[in-house]
């Protein structure tokens, strides 16, 4: 989509705003399945913690995805959505084991990732097949926050502990039809994603009955202009390679999946806020918007950097701007940025903005989370609308009396 296009959305919805390519995510999604045209078995487990909104479930569900949910709200979210109980699997970590029941009884695909809760779970359900996480310790790239494979990681069996593991499976009698890995966020090395994949096939060789490996996600994507990304067409000649052969030797046609968030959505994704005030200090020009990190939490929390256009003034002379938040403590979306001059009243557009946006936005500063925009076959389409005042007070519960002095 075009800089016109948003210029018009944020005319038409107001800011700030999020808004969606429909098309990006349909060409990110077909990338994915057709470097793996060569598995039999493939399936795409959109991770939605990313974006979940409804819209956005129900148009990867028309793609013939289906759905990585973390928390039994997101389960709820994606049956809402339309998606059928065994096209959603439950990944989560940490959560209690009565929540992990609820989850099985609605008939979803549970994933496991710790001895205690296996054993419970294997104890009390035995007939119930279940897929377990595996930590191979392999670190695939990214930060300290967003890599999970390595040693003290909290994700995961590790796969040093596969003998008690194994032990637990033939104690219990449980069905272990699965095995999954999430090395984190941000793979930039193939060779690592294939070394981790190979412990994951060495721990498979100990379950009978498996009917598909998981291989997680954590695609990298590119965030400007000349930024590396995971080569997916190079990932999906080798891996689907290496899955084949596996197969053969396992003696059975598994399913291999993949649960992407960023890859998918991340940029489809738009942030739109309007310039409140350009302020010029001794030592840089501050441009700040209409929204803070309680809208878009990343760089300040990941340090993550978004690219950002003056939409309204894309062919101006670039100057030097520190974009900044109005939220009452240090919210700063970027320092030092070339960004064509900027005056009062502007819109600027933040890139990738599809992933983990508006999904960890909050009410920080009592604000209204922002409205949603898909962009559909050429038209925006409101699939949130912001918050209003009543949402600030829905379930608050005030003092039925206020005591006086
Ligand atoms: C968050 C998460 C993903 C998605 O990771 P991306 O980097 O957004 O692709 C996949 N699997 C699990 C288990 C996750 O927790």
């Amino acid at each position: 989509m075009q800089a016109k296009d948003l210029v018009q959305l944020a005319e038409q919805f107001g800011s700030p705003l999020y808004v969606y390519d429909a098309a990006k995510i349909q060409s990110q999604y077909k990338r994915l399945t057709s470097a793996f045209s060569k598995v039999e078995k493939l399936r795409i487990n959109y991770a939605m913690k990313a974006l979940s909104n409804v819209a956005i479930l129900q148009l990867l569900r028309e793609m013939g995805s289906c759905i990585d949910a973390v928390s039994i709200q997101e389960v709820q979210l994606a049956l809402h959505a339309g998606y059928s109980p065994d096209q959603i699997f439950f990944t989560p970590n940490g959560v209690s084991l009565e929540e992990i029941e609820e989850v099985s009884a609605l008939g979803v695909q549970i994933n496991i990732d710790n001895l205690s809760i296996l054993e419970q779970f294997g104890t009390k359900h035995p007939s119930v097949p279940v897929c377990i996480r595996i930590n191979p310790h392999v670190m695939a790239g990214g930060n300290a926050n967003i890599s999970v494979g390595h040693i003290d990681s909290k994700f995961g069996i590790s796969v040093h502990q596969l003998p008690h593991l194994v032990r637990i499976v033939e104690n219990t009698k449980m069905k272990i039809v699965g095995i999954h890995m999430h090395t984190g966020s941000d793979i930039l090395d193939i060779e690592v994603f294939l070394y981790a994949a190979e412990i994951l096939f060495d721990a498979a060789k100990n379950f009978k009955d498996l009917e598909f490996l998981d291989f997680g996600s954590g695609f990298k994507v590119p965030y400007k202009k000349d930024d590396v990304e995971t080569d997916i067409e190079e990932l999906g000649r080798k891996l689907s390679k290496r899955f084949n052969a596996f197969c053969k030797e396992y003696g059975k046609d598994l399913t291999l999946i993949f649960e992407p968030g960023k890859f998918l959505v991340s940029e489809a994704g738009y942030f739109l806020a309007k310039v409140n005030v350009v302020k010029q200090t001794t030592s840089t020009v501050f441009a700040g918007i209409d929204s803070g990190f309680n809208h878009l939490i990343r760089p300040m929390f990941y340090g993550s950097q978004h690219y950002i256009e003056n939409i309204s003034n894309p062919k101006g002379k670039e100057r030097f701007y520190s974009v900044v938040g109005y939220i009452c403590e240090t919210d700063t979306f970027a320092n030092n940025r070339r960004i064509s001059e900027i005056n009062e009243g502007d819109i600027l557009s933040f890139r990738n903005a599809g992933a983990y946006c508006f999904s960890m936005s909050s009410n920080y500063n009592s604000r209204y989370k922002p409205a949603e925009v898909l962009w559909l076959n050429g038209e925006g389409h409101l699939i949130r609308a912001q918050e209003t005042f009543e949402d600030l007070l829905k379930n608050q519960i005030p003092l039925p009396i206020i005591a006086t002095v």
